[in-house]
């Protein structure tokens, strides 16, 4: 369906369950009921992973130091999402090193019992052996559900050796790895397209507002025609991220669930420092113990980011204040790279809906979810309260579940090992999660490919890049063979051909 008809659509047909809001958790939810066979429309007032979603950080971790906040369930559940994430969304979902310089030694051994205690408004920058037994603790999360390498502790002399242009005051540096969400943005909108390949039961509208409620009736808005309309859902889930007090106060609930602190990144075209990270997140903190991050995003730099307090989520923009510290966090840790304003190719800044606590310090706010609900009327409200980007599908599946059981129906189909994007059975090729099948086969269609060196060579910079083997190439056989018409002896002969033009001219031998 497209916009006009999913409009017109729900003139005569309500849906079971309205979902407000189109970011990470709205989107998640939306697959997963409309999975379970669930009629379900989605709304965004705006684009679809255009709130929080679009100015996170892009890593898929578990978050180490959440661990010095004794929130172990929180870290063990994103530990696990991050592997599932890598798993199910190969071409958007990659490891990542991430590299902590450390400049003490015995620091912030304290912070965990004085945080439990409720003595520690600030915690003090950690040491080497308090990160240590973090990292211990993290590697031991992972399971035997291992995506990523476990951790390497190097002493100043060889991380000096591997990252010559780090600060020589270093003590140590910690490798450990995560994961990194290439486009947040495409991984959103494949959910929501697997959503709706389900069938007509799944509508989603970005560009349409939630205005107010009446007794169990809904308006909505349109915000391209300005038209507004009723409809009448059985469940209303409040996924508006930041916006969910407002969104509430709208329907005329009285809520205080989130309370917002907003974070800002940069990202520069800083070719020295780009080189100097090579792979690699730095991932450090300040002395005052807040965090910053060193990040390689294609052929440029992204850092991030603050933890600042917010009262209204439209205000959020990154201050010349915030780049002054961003500036001076990397000089840091590379003392000789200049960094400077020009650089700045884009900044973006979000706002986390956390949920709301007495605690005084941002950091120390937990990043756990859960639900909230309400009634209007007999129309129960869900609010779907704080969480990571990366525990989308556990904290998904958990307002799925308790859905179901209001709707008195049954899960059919479990989330967690399901492939996100298009071709489902193959969505990346297994032995290379650079191209998807489905972008394969569309070359195929569109880019007049007649041999699989045509792919190769001249479509791709697999062959320039070395990231050809063997496996990869008779997986390329299928996928294009079976777009452009190939039998079984066709594509062993393409992998031949291929082979011997590889290994006759380009020295490549496979
Ligand atoms: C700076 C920053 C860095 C982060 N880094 C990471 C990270 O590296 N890893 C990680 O796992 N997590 C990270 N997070 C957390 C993560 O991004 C969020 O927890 C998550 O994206 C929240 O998603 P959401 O769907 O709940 O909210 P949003 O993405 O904000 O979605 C809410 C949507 O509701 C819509 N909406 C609001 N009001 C209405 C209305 N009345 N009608 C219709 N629609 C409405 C909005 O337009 C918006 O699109 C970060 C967050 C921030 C801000």
């Amino acid at each position: 369906m497209n916009r006009e008809d999913t409009l017109n659509s729900l003139k005569s047909h309500s849906p079971t369950v309205l979902i407000i809001g189109g970011g990470i958790n709205g989107v998640g939810t939306y697959r997963d009921l409309t999975l379970q066979g669930v009629d379900t429309l989605l709304i965004d007032r705006a684009d679809f992973c255009s709130g929080a979603s679009a100015a996170s950080s892009r890593m898929a971790h578990g978050g180490i130091r959440y661990l010095e906040n004794g929130e172990f369930r929180l870290v063990r559940e994103a530990v696990q999402e991050r592997n599932r994430m890598i798993q199910n969304a190969p071409s958007l979902v990659k490891p990542l090193a991430t590299t902590m310089p450390i400049f003490k030694t015995f620091s912030g051994l304290f912070n965990a019992p004085l945080k439990f205690l409720g003595w520690l408004d600030k915690p003090s920058e950690r040491g080497g052996l308090i990160i240590k037994v973090g990292l211990i603790f993290y590697d031991a999360f992972t399971g035997k559900n291992r995506t990523v390498p476990v951790h390497v502790f190097d002493g100043r002399a060889k991380a000096l050796k591997k990252y010559p242009r780090l600060n020589p005051k270093i003590r140590y540096a910690a490798t450990y790895y995560d994961g990194i969400i290439l486009s947040p943005e495409r991984l959103t909108l494949q959910l929501l397209l697997d959503a709706e390949k389900e069938g007509s039961h799944a509508r989603s509208l970005n560009y349409v507002s939630m205005l107010n409620a009446t007794g169990d009736k809904v308006t909505l808005k349109d915000e391209v025609s300005g038209q507004t309309f009723e409809i009448a859902p059985r469940l209303v889930i409040n996924a508006a991220g930041p916006w969910i007090d407002s969104t509430n106060r709208n329907m005329g609930l009285a809520t205080h669930y989130v309370d917002p602190t907003k974070g800002s990144h940069l990202v520069l075209d800083n070719p020295e420092l780009r080189q100097a990270i090579g792979e690699h997140e730095f991932f450090f903190e300040n002395k005052d113990g807040r965090i910053v991050l060193i990040f390689p995003l294609f052929d440029k730099v992204m850092i991030g980011t603050s933890d600042l307090p917010i009262e209204n989520p439209d205000t959020a923009r990154c201050t010349e204040n915030e780049v002054d510290y961003f500036i001076e966090m990397v000089g840091r840790v590379f003392p000789g790279i200049k960094v400077s304003r020009e650089q700045i190719v884009f900044r973006f800044c979000g706002v986390r809906p956390l949920a709301y606590t007495q605690t005084k310090n941002a950091g120390q706010i937990t990043r756990d979810h859960h639900i909230q609900e309400d009634k209007l009327g007999s129309l129960p409200v869900y609010s779907l309260v704080g969480g990571k980007w990366t525990s989308f599908r556990a904290f998904s599946e958990q307002v799925t579940d308790r859905a179901l059981a209001f709707l008195g129906l049954p899960r059919k189909l479990d989330t967690k090992t399901l492939p996100i994007g298009a071709g489902k059975d193959a969505f990346a090729l297994k032995t290379d999660p650079i191209f998807t099948r489905a972008e394969i086969v569309s070359m195929a269609e569109r880019e007049k490919i007649v041999h699989l060196d045509d792919l190769v060579l001249r479509r791709t910079l697999l062959a320039y890049l070395g990231q050809l083997t063997r496996p990869l190439m008779v997986e390329l056989s299928i996928a294009l063979g079976d777009s452009l018409g190939w039998n079984g002896e066709q594509k062993k002969a393409e992998v031949v051909r291929t082979l011997a033009i590889l290994a006759d001219r380009h020295g490549v031998r496979l």
